[in-house]
């Protein structure tokens, strides 16, 4: 089933409420998305969205490096993952976000050529998945507090907070929202590497009775050693984010010893194909996932619940960027539950269900290949 076209397209959503972490403000969606249709009229769509501190690449460098990828595959066979991504990936060692959405589009073909939903195709079955609720850096413990209201009355049941702050100020923030929300909502936190050893430390051991799920990449994305030296300090589990791009760093940290769980996100992996390998060491090794994202739109995140929802070794759930949107781009795909707080709604539809809306896309910033 060969690749006859590719549209190369930049997509900005706008944020309603801007979203601060240690690694800076996101504020604005500035993303990729393409479409690869085939000789059949098959055609299949994927996402980037790009932060460049985590990921190293950003929408220009994606649009650019897009083409490359799209004029690679071109006139091939789209069903043949396994060459499509390894050309795909041999192009460049980053650009991870666009990697990502030809991957999400490669499987979105498949699925659909299968006349199977993306899950299934992946060898899944329907259960059930619910994504909790970032809240970002606020300026005082009362903002932070405010939001985590917000989430409660929203029926959700596991809130992310953002820390990583100096000293033990995240403490206070922590602290405050248990005792708003009680015992019954899971609660985990994530650093973005903002704390060294010591910090890292004194922080976990002073949050030691607010039963938290997790501490998400407490310390600088290079540093396994004391990653490790973590573990075995803290009685807290250690999940690894910006450390753990591919399965080849999924392989060195479950070697080091220094996560217990290994979150999974496309645009740091370069897609599913990396994904389920990144999930296949996790889970050799006795480790749990997760699956984040960035700021990608429904259609990012549809591609992620699939896979997800295929993988019960994927147990924590954060697919909440289109939460902060000011539109929703996307037709079909993933949807999130009125009444229960962060439940997703996967179609049975053919592939990962999700289109672009084209009348959300600038035809000045778009390319045909
Ligand atoms: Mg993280």
């Amino acid at each position: 089933m060969n690749i006859v076209r590719i549209d190369i397209h930049k997509l900005k959503i706008a944020i309603s409420n801007p979203i601060r972490v240690k690694l800076g403000v996101i504020d604005a969606a500035q993303n990729i998305v393409v479409k690869i249709t085939t000789q059949s009229g098959l055609y299949g769509w994927g996402e980037a969205s790009p932060f460049a501190p985590i990921t190293g690449d950003s929408q220009d460098s994606n649009y650019a490096a897009a083409q490359q990828m799209a004029r690679m595959i071109k006139d091939k066979d789209a069903l043949a993952i396994e060459a499509r991504m390894a050309e795909i990936n041999g192009l460049s060692v980053g650009e991870p976000s666009v990697r990502s959405a030809f991957d999400m589009a490669l499987y979105d073909i498949a699925a659909k050529a299968a006349g199977m939903p993306l899950y299934r195709f992946l060898g899944g079955e329907r259960r059930e998945i619910r994504t909790d609720l970032t809240i970002g850096w606020r300026d005082t413990v009362a903002d932070t507090v405010a939001q985590a209201r917000n989430i409660l009355a929203a029926n959700f049941n596991a809130i992310k907070l953002k820390v990583g702050r100096p000293g033990l100020v995240d403490v206070a923030h922590v602290t405050a929202v248990r005792e708003l929300v009680g015992p019954d909502i899971a609660l985990k936190i994530d650093s973005n590497q903002g704390w060294d050893y010591p910090t890292a430390v004194a922080n976990i051991k002073a949050m030691a009775d607010l039963d938290l799920d997790y501490a998400e990449q407490p310390l600088a994305v290079w540093d396994y050693d004391n990653m490790a030296r973590l573990r075995d300090k803290v009685d807290l589990p250690i999940c690894a984010d910006e450390s753990v791009f591919d399965h080849h760093d999924a392989l060195k940290l479950v070697r080091h010893g220094a996560a217990d769980y290994l979150n999974i996100k496309l645009g740091k992996a370069g897609g599913i194909h990396t994904g389920l390998k990144i999930n296949a060491i996790a889970e050799a090794a006795g480790a749990k996932c997760m699956i984040g994202c960035f700021a990608e739109s429904r259609l990012g995140l549809s591609a992620a619940a699939h896979l997800a929802m295929a993988r019960p070794n994927i147990t924590f759930i954060d697919l909440d960027s289109c939460y902060h949107f000011k539109s929703d781009p996307v037709i079909g795909g993933v949807t999130f539950d009125d009444e229960i707080g962060g439940l997703l709604h996967l179609p049975d539809t053919p592939g990962h269900g999700a289109e672009i809306d084209v009348s959300a896309l600038d035809p000045e910033n778009s390319i045909q290949i």
